[in-house]
């Protein structure tokens, strides 16, 4: 068997696995990554990237659906638009396509080396790789478990097909469709089941969503995703709260759906089942080297060590929360201790978003959160509809909300509900992270019209002087 030796070795090349085997070779570290797949993981191939080109063509088809179904107020007509979604498809892909090169082109530049292949534990230092071109053994000095994350599959729903492309499909099968279903079940009102179930409804399906607990987005607090269950409803989909699917009808022409009113049919030509995500740590030997699990995910520390001394882990493969950047911070930070430099791991200003309509940005603590560690605090809370950028935008639903300790004013965390937030969020995290103060984010000038003058008017609220409200 042909071997190679390594000071590093990564195991998976989504975000968290690239970015650290990048900024170890940055740092002049000996780092081989392997990867099964393409380059850049679920994020790059099959999530982030691929939904958010789905959910911008819906986006624009919708727009110019709804001027062409009659007179808009900015005076623009046109005729029916058409969806070539075979042509979307491809243009998703041509995106995906020069991403894998980029990331292939950057490993290739920090001077890593990078072998094609799934890899397996042998013990603490010692991989094994099936290759084309036969197995190969890497011994490493230290090891980063970055192999992510798989969707959950629901018992009564398998996946059908290779790819799950059959009647149930996950969100890879979904990103994948080569005609527009008319009817689309999706279990789950979570992250993918609302980002995608909204991009297929305003492709023209008739969506309904299946969710099992008492509302959408239940990660979120319920003011945050109001206005999205408002728009939900006008673009016609049907969300059933407090239901659970229970598997397809016996022509597998429907859904059966268990509610709290009796057994529901909800007709589906595809099922999308959006339960969650479950770390991947089965089947490649990880229990061979027997680490320290929690649950499912496996158990790492501020600097993401495991239980195993030399092996790393991050990304999905370490829990929740399952997001792109979180990957890819605890890869960057990894890097620089195998290098030698002293990190370690603060997790108060990761952002969340949801890429709904309208989108939901979260850093840091919510007011509940806040109340919940005992502190007195201020809340400030701005709304687009005084903002007048967002009149300009036709986007005046949603709000940005501020969370300070009453004391000294430390933000202590930033939410927002409304169109195009999501570009909000570097703001609102930068201040989390530098530790500002109410009068920080207050006396900033923030450019006008813009929608991020919400934020600072947010701070002035919750001072008590706001200027346009
Ligand atoms: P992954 O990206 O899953 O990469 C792991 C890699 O390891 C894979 O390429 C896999 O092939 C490889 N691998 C696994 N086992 C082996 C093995 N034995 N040998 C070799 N290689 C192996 N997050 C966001 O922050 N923002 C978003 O907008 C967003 N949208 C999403 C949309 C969808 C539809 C989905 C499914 C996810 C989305 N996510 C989003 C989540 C995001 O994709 C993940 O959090 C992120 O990809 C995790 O990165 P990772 O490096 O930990 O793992
Ligand atoms: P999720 O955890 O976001 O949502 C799953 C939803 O399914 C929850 O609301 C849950 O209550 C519901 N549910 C669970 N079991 C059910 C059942 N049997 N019947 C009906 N409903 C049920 O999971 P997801 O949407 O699959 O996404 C997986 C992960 O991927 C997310 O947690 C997130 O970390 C990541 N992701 C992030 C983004 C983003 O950052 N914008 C986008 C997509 C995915």
């Amino acid at each position: 068997m042909n071997e190679i030796s390594c000071a590093l070795l990564v195991v998976g090349a989504g975000p968290g696995g690239y970015v650290c085997a990048i900024r170890a070779g940055q740092l002049g570290v000996d780092t081989v990554i392997v990867e099964k797949d393409r380059p850049g993981g679920t994020c790059l191939n099959v999530g982030c990237i691929p939904s958010k080109a789905l959910i911008h063509a819906a986006d624009e088809f919708e727009k110019a659906r709804l001027w062409a179904a009659g007179p808009s107020p900015l005076g623009i007509s046109v005729s029916a638009p058409k969806l070539d979604l075979a042509r979307t498809i491809r243009w998703k892909d041509h995106i995906v396509g020069r991403l894998n090169n980029g990331v292939a082109g950057l490993l290739k530049k920090a001077g890593v080396k990078s072998v094609a292949g799934r890899a397996r534990f042998r013990d603490g230092k010692t991989v094994e790789v099936e290759t084309e071109t036969g197995p190969l053994l890497i011994r490493a000095g230290q090891i980063v478990i970055a192999t992510g994350s798989v969707p959950v599959e629901l018992p009564s729903l398998p996946f059908g097909g290779p790819s799950g492309n059959g009647k149930v499909i996950s969100s890879t099968g979904a990103l994948a469709l080569a005609k527009l279903p008319e009817t689309l079940a999706v279990v789950g009102g979570g992250y993918i089941g609302l980002e995608l179930g909204t991009a297929f409804a305003k492709m023209g399906t008739k969506v309904t969503v299946v969710e099992a607990t008492d509302r959408i987005l239940p990660l979120y607090d319920a003011e945050l995703t109001k206005p999205v269950g408002k728009r939900l409803k006008e673009l016609g989909v049907t969300v059933m709260t407090g239901a659970k699917a229970k598997g397809l009808s016996p022509k597998k022409d429907a859904l059966l759906v268990e509610t709290g009113a009796g057994d529901k049919r909800v007709a589906a030509d595809h099922v999308l089942v959006t339960v969650g995500r479950r770390p991947a740590t089965e089947g490649w030997g990880l229990e061979e080297i027997d680490l320290d699990m929690a649950g499912r995910a496996v158990r790492v520390d501020d600097q993401c060590r495991t239980s195993m001394r030399g092996v790393f882990a991050i990304g999905d493969v370490t829990g929740e929360p399952m997001l792109a950047h979180r990957a890819m911070a605890q890869g960057e930070m990894v890097a620089e201790i195998v290098a030698g430099h002293r990190r370690a791991w603060d997790k108060r200003a990761i952002p969340a978003i949801c890429f709904t309509d309208p989108e939901i940005v979260s850093v840091g603590l919510s007011p509940e959160e806040a109340r919940a560690t005992g502190r007195e605090i201020k809340v400030g809370q701005f709304p687009f509809g005084a903002n007048g950028r967002a009149m300009t935008k036709l986007a005046e639903d949603g709000f940005v909300r501020i969370v300070a300790r009453a004391d000294n004013h430390l933000v202590l965390g930033i939410q927002a509900v409304g169109n195009g937030v999501s570009e909000l969020s570097a703001a609102f995290g930068l201040a989390v992270e530098m530790g500002a103060r109410l009068e920080d984010v207050a006396g900033t000038i923030h450019a006008h019209p813009t929608q991020g003058e919400a934020f600072q008017e947010a701070a002035l609220k919750a001072l008590g002087h706001p200027l346009h409200i």
